[in-house]
């Protein structure tokens, strides 16, 4: 498609899109009695409107239940988690014993890690991506710690080739090959927080069982963004945060994915508690820890509902458009948005920002990456004030996401024309 950097081709796109009526369903910050133009629900998802419905049905089961709300309420709380397990899984190409919801993502791969980092003195090493997330860093270095090896020497990372932007799907192979007997788990983001680049999960998980590895990804940016096909690329395991493009709420719970091939696995290491006790015998209190067969067989603790109530909110709005229709629209708007930004560059004198996310198709989703020449703070901090959120990272990046559930083409021909203004005013 010919795009046009013009209102009314905009506002075309946004009648032949089958989504459009979706924003009405989600609830956004006011700028002057506007909505602002949202660019960051891949770090905080805008609040859907029946949300509060869900929350409200749990604050009024325990008004009128108290106690007896986990088996009388609305929806019972003992097994309130099973709810996720079919719309949950078809997000996330899983078979529905293979996901479950529990916890905070960094807490979740932890627990993870107890069972599939179980380092040897000969193979104990992890391979993961440079400037992976903090929270990634920091678990990595304190399991190593755990485990008693040096991070030095044991957290590996592929690196950018000098002047790239991007990890080339070559180079992770290379390093999964070069550690080779040494390598006990390759652990990385689906989808790069930082560039939005989307890796090549199939292929990676290849590579890392070839060598003898355990592979596992932080799906933190991919959950509700990208396709994603768990059970049939073989992955080991998974875990997601449900607060960024799944709308759920911040700081809300994760999803973790385990492949069903380690289900029965008795000898696999994991923190126990009640709420992975076979559930027909949970509540006879007996001393043996007989785990339910499943990835709910990695659960703890008896389930925050206040806290799954926006979450399932939120799958269940996922679940009855589905994941085509979204990956649809985040190609078309996201080709929208890289569009207007050449055309803004375009108009103004000079190389004022680069876009360091791929180009390819392939190998991006819901964002684009900006690194900002010059002024970039100020520009950042003009955007805010004219309505435009989007967030900053060191040292001069802005990150848009532009969210195909509630985002419209006509707030990317508006961003363009603020942006523009933005770049001629801090200049
Ligand atoms: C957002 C994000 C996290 C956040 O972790 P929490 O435990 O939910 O605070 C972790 N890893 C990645 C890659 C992220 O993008």
């Amino acid at each position: 498609m010919t795009f046009q950097n013009t209102r009314e081709f905009a506002q075309q796109l946004d009648k032949q899109d089958e989504l459009n009526h979706y924003r009405n369903e989600f609830l956004f910050p006011q700028h002057n009695g506007k909505n602002v133009i949202y660019f960051t629900g891949n770090s905080l998802g805008l609040q859907p409107k029946r949300t509060k419905q869900y929350v409200d049905e749990v604050m009024n089961d325990w008004s009128s239940l108290a106690v007896e709300g986990h088996f009388y309420a609305e929806k019972p709380w003992w097994d309130y988690h099973e709810r996720f397990a079919n719309p949950l899984s078809k997000l996330v190409g899983a078979k529905p014993s293979e996901v479950t919801v529990m916890n905070t993502l960094t807490v979740n791969l932890h627990l993870l890690m107890v069972s599939f980092y179980r380092p040897t003195k000969t193979r104990y090493k992890i391979i993961c991506e440079e400037k992976a997330f903090p929270s990634d860093q920091y678990m990595f270095q304190s399991q190593v710690h755990f485990h008693g090896y040096k991070p030095e020497d044991a957290i590996v990372e592929i690196k950018r080739r000098e002047g790239e932007h991007n990890i080339r799907l070559e180079d992770v192979l290379a390093k999964i090959n070069e550690v080779g007997d040494e390598l006990a788990l390759v652990l990385i983001g689906g989808v790069n927080y930082y560039t939005g680049q989307v890796f090549d999960m199939k292929t990676i998980t290849e590579a890392g069982h070839k060598a003898g590895a355990i592979v596992g990804f932080d799906l933190a940016h991919a959950a509700g963004n990208i396709k994603l096909e768990l059970h049939e690329w073989n992955i080991d395991f998974a875990a997601w945060c449900s607060y960024k493009y799944m709308n759920s709420g911040p700081g809300n719970a994760s999803g973790c994915f385990i492949h069903e091939k380690h289900h029965a696995n008795k000898d696999l290491s994991r923190f126990g508690g009640w709420w992975a006790q076979n559930k027909e015998r949970r509540f006879l209190m007996e001393p043996k820890f007989d785990p339910i067969v499943g990835a709910n067989g990695w659960q703890v603790s008896n389930l925050p509902i206040l806290s799954l109530a926006p979450y399932l909110a939120s799958v269940e709005m996922f679940a009855e458009v589905g994941m085509e229709k979204l990956i649809r629209k985040r190609n078309q708007i996201t080709s929208y948005l890289e569009f207007i930004l050449h055309e803004i560059d375009k108009d103004i004198e000079g190389t004022e920002f680069e876009i360091i996310t791929p180009t390819n198709q392939e190998e991006r989703a819901c964002q684009l990456s900006v690194f900002l020449h010059g002024q970039g703070r100020s520009l950042f901090d003009y955007l805010m004030k004219n309505g435009v959120i989007t967030d900053w990272r060191e040292p001069n990046v802005i990150r848009l996401a532009p969210v195909p559930f509630y985002c419209s083409y006509e707030d990317m021909y508006d961003f363009g024309q603020i942006l523009k203004q933005g770049i001629l005013t801090v200049k």
